[in-house]
């Protein structure tokens, strides 16, 4: 499969070929020709599918061929919206859409809090076809009637679960109360589908086509998931430990909380580790500061909370470790999401204490797949970890169930650390709830054609 059959116009094959992309993604090849026909679509894919151009080269290329619905008097209103849960997502999906229409001219903004309001009032009085907006700050210029969104053909939805989990379901009503109903296009990307999700897409989508490209929850199988058990006291001396090892690989580490984010950031910081933090209390400029002297190298670990980390995009990078482990299984696929892309190999390294046993658990059964849980000499942890009557696959049960403990309470009797390592094994797996791909079944009611304008 290539872009040209895809049917994309020329002006963006030229944009993607110099940015290097040969063949579309799997969630490219399916949303695009189905977004060119003015599907609304159900998309579930994660970060590193592709998304952003499986929506972004439909939405481009109909705002290049179709001239605007309504003549308008005065600046353009903006015909498309994007929304995003974080600055940075918004940040990076503005950078992506720039590329791939950087041979047509489609005026464009971002809206995000957090930086003042005045370059954003200035796009929009100078008048944009396309926003992408965090819905914060986007209710803030509805109130202040600083935006008109009587005219949005398209929306988009990104990462729709995530807005969701961040509280931000009030705020998308009130937006798409402000939007048009007729004749409007809506693509929601979402990793998962949770019931929250599905009734918003049933309230305001039009018989969506729905796709998925990654079965919910698997990640690339190039990954190699490892496990070390450590008390929480020693966690910080192992991550030190773990890193000196080699001081030039860049690694995304993942702490729970802002503060715990920030301690740690300082920790590694003082110990000749060129280390930065970014999570939501940090302004923007420092969290894009950060990530550029990441992905620069001026800096090698980058230590994040899951929020400030959603749709990071930084290709390759060799490792991420999880200082904490997410309370939400899901939230590891996100976070080692950053490895392992593209088919190169990635090492997804997690510091697990006793009290995260449960956490581990979950993640072991979501993944479908065994984990290398092996202790680091001199890190052993004095409290083991304990797997309960629902571990997965009691059989060879790692941590918990270790020989019983010899030569007094802080010793535990060890296999040599050149034994084979143990594995947690992931038991049966479950199947994904997510969207199924339909069929050729047109949509109920209206064809798309009839629905919206031809293209
Ligand atoms: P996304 O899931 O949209 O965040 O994209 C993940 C990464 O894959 C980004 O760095 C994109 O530039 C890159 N990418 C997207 N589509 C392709 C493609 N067809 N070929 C090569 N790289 C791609």
């Amino acid at each position: 499969m290539t872009f040209e059959n895809l049917g994309l116009a020329p002006a963006l094959l030229r944009a993607l070929d110099e940015q290097g992309y040969t063949q579309p993604t799997a969630i490219q090849e399916q949303a695009i020709p189905l977004a060119l026909a003015g599907h609304d679509l159900l998309a579930g894919a994660q970060t590193g599918t592709g998304k952003t151009a499986a929506f972004g080269l439909p939405l481009i290329q109909y705002l290049a061929t179709t001239p605007q619905e309504v003549a308008t008097r005065g600046p353009r209103k903006p015909r498309a919206l994007v929304l995003t849960p974080t600055r940075e997502l918004a940040v990076q999906v503005h950078d992506s859409l720039r590329g791939y229409g950087k041979y047509l001219r489609i005026p464009s903004t971002t809206i995000y809090g957090g930086v003042g309001m005045g370059n954003q009032l200035d796009a929009l009085r100078r008048g944009v076809d396309m926003v992408i907006a965090c819905p914060g700050r986007l209710i803030d210029h509805i109130e202040r009637r600083s935006i008109d969104l009587s005219g949005i053909e398209v929306l988009v939805l990104d990462e729709a679960d995530r807005m969701l989990d961040m509280g931000f379901l009030p705020s998308i009503k009130r937006i798409l109360a402000k939007l048009p109903k007729q004749n409007r296009q809506t693509m929601l990307f979402s990793a998962t589908f949770a019931e929250p999700i599905r009734e918003l897409a049933m309230e305001f989508m039009r018989d969506p086509k729905q796709i998925q490209v990654t079965p919910k929850n698997t990640v690339a199988e190039t990954i190699t998931h490892r496990v070390h058990p450590v008390d929480g006291s020693r966690k910080r001396d192992l991550l030190l430990h773990l890193l000196a090892k080699d001081s030039r690989l860049q690694t995304l580490v993942f702490a729970r909380t802002k503060h715990g984010s920030d301690k740690l950031a300082m920790f590694l910081d003082k110990s000749g580790i060129k280390t930065a933090a970014i999570h939501g209390n940090k302004s923007q400029g420092a969290r894009q500061r950060a990530l550029n002297d990441f992905k620069a190298g001026r800096i090698n670990v980058l230590v994040a909370t899951d929020i400030a980390a959603r749709g990071i995009d930084i290709d390759q990078l060799p490792q991420v470790i999880n200082f904490d482990l997410p309370m939400v299984a899901e939230d590891y696929v996100h976070r080692i999401g950053r490895t392992g892309r593209n088919g190169s190999t990635g090492e997804a390294i997690s510091l697990v204490a006793q009290d995260e046993a449960k956490y581990l658990r979950a993640i072991v059964r979501m993944l479908g797949r065994d984990v290398d849980l092996r202790d680091v000499p001199g890190f052993e942890p004095q409290t083991p970890i304990r797997w309960g009557n629902s571990a997965p696959g009691k059989a060879e049960q790692p941590g918990g169930e270790r020989t019983p403990r010899r030569n007094g309470p802080q010793k535990h009797a060890r296999r040599p650390h050149s034994e084979a390592p143990r594995h947690a094994h992931a038991g049966p797996k479950k199947h994904s709830s997510g969207p199924r791909r339909e069929g050729d079944r047109r949509p109920g009611g209206a064809r798309p054609s009839q629905a919206r304008p031809a293209r």
